[in-house]
């Protein structure tokens, strides 16, 4: 397991710093993951690291940004550490999608996928049984 995982965990309450699952109901702990990846001169320093479920770290992987079809300009993900949450996202508990405010919301949510089928219906899930938002 990564060294930082106690502390990014807690740090993170346990929670997809992008996506908000709750590591709770999962049977694997989260991972470790580089907002800026170490390819890119990302640190293994603790402002560098967030908890990410399974989902948001594979689709992410070792990129920062996506183009916004709107603006058709790069616009950089959520970061963690940088930007609050909910500034760039809301839930809608009816549907149980993630709801873009801001271009940095509509990029992170489009490329880490998540309102996939399978995050919404484990969101909608996660709702039902009182563990989210
Ligand atoms: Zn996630």
């Amino acid at each position: 397991m990564n060294p930082y995982y106690s502390a990014i965990a807690e740090r993170a309450n346990h929670r997809c710093e992008y996506c908000h699952a709750p590591e709770l109901v999962f049977n694997f702990p989260f991972e470790v993951e580089h907002i800026i990846p170490l390819s890119q001169q990302g640190t293994n320093d603790e402002s560098n690291l967030a908890l990410a479920c399974r989902s948001c770290n594979l689709r992410k992987g070792t990129r920062i940004s996506g183009i916004d079809n709107d603006s058709n300009g790069e616009v950089q993900f959520f970061h963690p550490r940088q930007n609050l949450w909910d500034e760039h996202f809301q839930i809608d508990t009816e549907t149980g999608m993630v709801m873009e405010i801001t271009a940095v919301g509509k990029v992170t949510v489009e490329n880490l996928k998540m309102n996939s089928a399978a995050q919404v219906a484990a969101r909608k899930l996660w709702i039902r049984l009182g563990l989210f938002p």
